[in-house]
């Protein structure tokens, strides 16, 4: 059994998912624990509440760096069209549907 531990702990359930979501997207394998998710679907205020992500112990240095890397600010790519800037997400611009285009290295 692999030992987990505590990576972050957020108020923000969005926020916490949203972190989850990212570093899942890294390849880091995070569970939610807290009492926001004990209970029903109903009214779940958002804030107030305590939620913890919790990673593998072995992973847990990895989910740091990771996490440290989303404070800065999401990447953005700026349409070579009508120069709109767009979410990092985003394969078209949402303006103008032109495709994103910038320099890859490798
Ligand atoms: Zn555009």
């Amino acid at each position: 059994m692999e030992q987990r531990k505590v990576l972050i702990a957020s108020g923000n359930l969005l926020q916490a998912h949203t972190w989850k979501g990212m570093l899942e997207a890294s390849g880091i394998e995070v569970e939610l624990r807290g009492e926001a998710l004990m209970g029903g679907v109903g009214e779940l205020p958002v804030d107030a509440q305590s939620v913890q992500l919790w990673v593998f112990s072995g992973q847990a240095e990895q989910a740091q760096l990771a996490l440290a890397a989303l404070d800065v600010e999401q990447p953005q790519w700026q349409c070579v069209q009508c120069h709109e800037f767009n979410h990092a997400s985003f394969e078209l611009c949402w303006q103008c549907s032109a495709e994103r285009s910038e320099s890859h290295n490798g």
